[in-house]
């Protein structure tokens, strides 16, 4: 219990004071991860925590770290103003709440609450030469996943969810569903569900990267992210608000 408490205080002071906002702790908790952040790469390839500073890049220049923790803030901000106007009531926190790479182990130990709902780590794709369009999640692969079909089915519906925001502003745009992670680190998979599986407490817990768009499309850039882009951000953000808060409410969660 005490190494608990430590646990929870250490992500809290050490990653960023007031990670956790909402209601009450007590609540359940929808986790946010940033992807990327500050100028460096942070951890190891030893450890299996490494974080790259920075993927995707615009043909304008503006970096997915950036609009990662954009988005993750105003996520969070839409999530509680729900959560507060018609429940359920919930909290949310956030890995990083300001321009810092954060190496996966600390990222996965931020998400370690006992009440921790689901968690969602915000990236932006790139790739298919500038022409991709298309909101995706993103799993662990089955063979490593003991969870697979309940990360499955979370990941399917965040990935619609957000996809309904984006076509907005993209009509055409579709959903590219659910990707797993074979691919990465030489068949690894991802740092981040390996270092959330070593949380053992968060066992059940769903969890999936969300791939927003393609941002080196500059169709995509000049619907989303040029403009009011707060605005433009808000309004993807709430169809993802409602999923999630349907699915951490007792009796509408779809686990
Ligand atoms: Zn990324």
């Amino acid at each position: 219990m005490i190494f608990r408490f430590l646990q929870i205080t250490c992500a809290l002071i050490c990653l960023n004071p007031g990670a956790l906002s909402g209601q009450s702790p007590s609540f359940p908790i929808i986790m946010i991860d940033p992807g990327h952040g500050g100028s460096a790469m942070v951890g190891s390839l030893k450890d299996r925590s490494n974080s790259s500073s920075n993927n995707a890049v615009t043909r304008g220049g503006l970096k997915e770290k950036d609009l990662t923790l954009e988005f993750s803030r105003i996520l969070r901000d839409e999530l509680l103003r729900e959560s507060a106007r018609s429940g359920p009531p919930v909290s949310v926190g956030l890995t990083r709440d300001r321009d810092v790479n954060v190496n996966f182990i600390d990222r996965a130990a931020a998400c370690n609450y006992p009440n921790t709902a689901c968690i969602v780590s915000i990236h932006f794709n790139a790739g298919a030469g500038g022409k991709a369009t298309g909101s995706l999640a993103l799993i662990s692969d089955r063979k490593r996943n003991r969870h697979y079909d309940l990360d499955y089915a979370f990941g399917k519906g965040l990935a619609a969810a957000c996809n309904a925001g984006i076509r907005q502003f993209i009509p055409e745009a579709k959903s590219r569903g659910v990707i797993t992670d074979g691919h990465l680190h030489g068949g690894l998979g991802s740092n981040f569900f390996f270092q959330l599986a070593r949380q053992k407490a968060l066992g059940k817990v769903p969890r999936c990267f969300l791939e927003v768009e393609f941002i080196d499309n500059p169709k995509v850039e000049a619907a989303i992210l040029t403009g009011d882009r707060e605005a433009k951000f808000r309004a993807i953000a709430k169809p993802i608000v409602a999923y999630l808060l349907a699915y951490v409410e007792p009796g509408a969660a779809k686990r």
